[in-house]
């Protein structure tokens, strides 16, 4: 993907007008074109020098697995300095969401995520961010059933707050309405609880969702199976909620891993009412997905239990089904099996 600044910088190098700006930029993030030889509207000159100069990709697809039904699609990338990046496309009630990484790897080590057993790589930029969601826009288009991308969410690989910057210049990209011009209510941004993250977030002006992905109710238990509550203890990250809820009015959505006999107990679902019993929190149970770790994913009935005790509690609760377990594609799954591009 090409920001509109590095095509400028490229034309005005090659002495053309503004418009030419204008005419790739859309080329690239509505035309979903790979190669500067397909925008035939360019002198096949001015092609050759772009490409040149500059590539419309930052990432190469190296391998995608699909479940047979079609809900689920994985695809492992590589960067252009051989990096492995992972991101998937669910299309599941109507929508096709992709849900996008933001770092190689994670410094975050959830207890129960295969991303986090990798360590920090590097950030993203927001240009290899976009460039998964402008992946799945041609997979969608190369259907030919007139779908495409209804929804953004940075749910893969990385803390999208560890890369604050990309992650927000990612998210203007997807909204431009010179460019892709997805809606921001249709990004949502996930984090594990950096503080200073959500406070940020908050003052922005785009009307991007907030997520939170929870986990536990206590410290004791957070505190183990999401590492960061060590520097930002529940107490700290339910204030910065409030205060998000506060100045922007609008909803928290709570991610909720259920492991079954960890955080599934009635002590846990008596701590996690209490602190999600107010207007504009919403909490998603997603049952783990085994990946061959210590947890186990727990029987739909006992997911729905949950649900049902926390909903009697006064907490809006919903079950999330996790399209793509079968080719790790659902949350927490996000790891590589091998080096891309090595
Ligand atoms: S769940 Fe998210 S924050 Fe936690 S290690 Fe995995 S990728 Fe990082």
């Amino acid at each position: 993907m090409l920001d509109q600044e590095t095509i400028a910088a490229a034309l005005a190098e090659l002495d053309q007008p503004a418009y030419r700006t204008r005419q790739v930029y859309e080329a690239v993030t509505r035309g979903l074109v790979t190669s500067f030889d397909d925008i035939t509207t360019l002198p096949r000159d001015l092609r050759r020098s772009l490409a040149e100069r500059l590539s419309p990709l930052t990432l190469t697809d190296v391998e995608t697995r699909a479940v047979p039904d079609g809900t689920a699609r994985k695809t492992l990338f590589a960067t252009t300095d051989g990096h492995p990046v992972e991101a998937v496309l669910m299309q599941v009630s109507g929508r096709a969401t992709v849900c996008v990484s933001t770092q190689v790897g994670c410094a975050v080590g959830c207890a129960f995520c295969a991303s986090g057993r990798l360590g920090l790589r590097r950030d993203l930029r927001a240009e290899e961010i976009v460039d998964q969601v402008l992946h799945f826009a041609r997979v969608l288009r190369a259907d030919g059933r007139g779908r495409h991308v209804t929804n953004v969410v940075f749910m893969g690989m990385g803390e999208p707050f560890h890369a604050y910057d990309q992650t927000l210049r990612a998210c203007r990209l997807l909204n431009d309405p010179h460019g892709f011009g997805l809606a921001a209510r249709a990004i949502s941004v996930s984090t594990a609880g950096v503080v200073p993250g959500i406070d940020r977030f908050a003052a922005e002006s785009l009307q991007l969702n907030l997520a939170v992905s929870l986990h536990a109710a206590t410290d004791d238990l957070r505190d183990e199976l999401v590492p960061l509550n060590r520097t930002y203890p529940l107490g700290a990250v339910f204030s910065a909620c409030e205060r998000y809820v506060r100045r922007t009015r609008r909803k928290v959505l709570f991610e909720y891993v259920v492991l079954r006999g960890v955080n599934d107990t009635p002590a846990q679902a008596a701590a996690l009412a209490q602190r999600l019993r107010r207007p504009l929190y919403h909490l998603n149970l997603i049952a783990y997905n085994e990946t061959g770790g210590r947890f186990s994913r727990p029987a739909p009935g006992e997911v729905e239990g949950l649900r049902r005790r926390l909903e009697k509690a006064g907490v809006s609760v919903t079950v999330r089904t996790s399209p793509g377990g079968e080719i790790e594609a659902a949350c927490g799954q996000l790891a590589l099996r091998r080096d891309a591009g090595c």
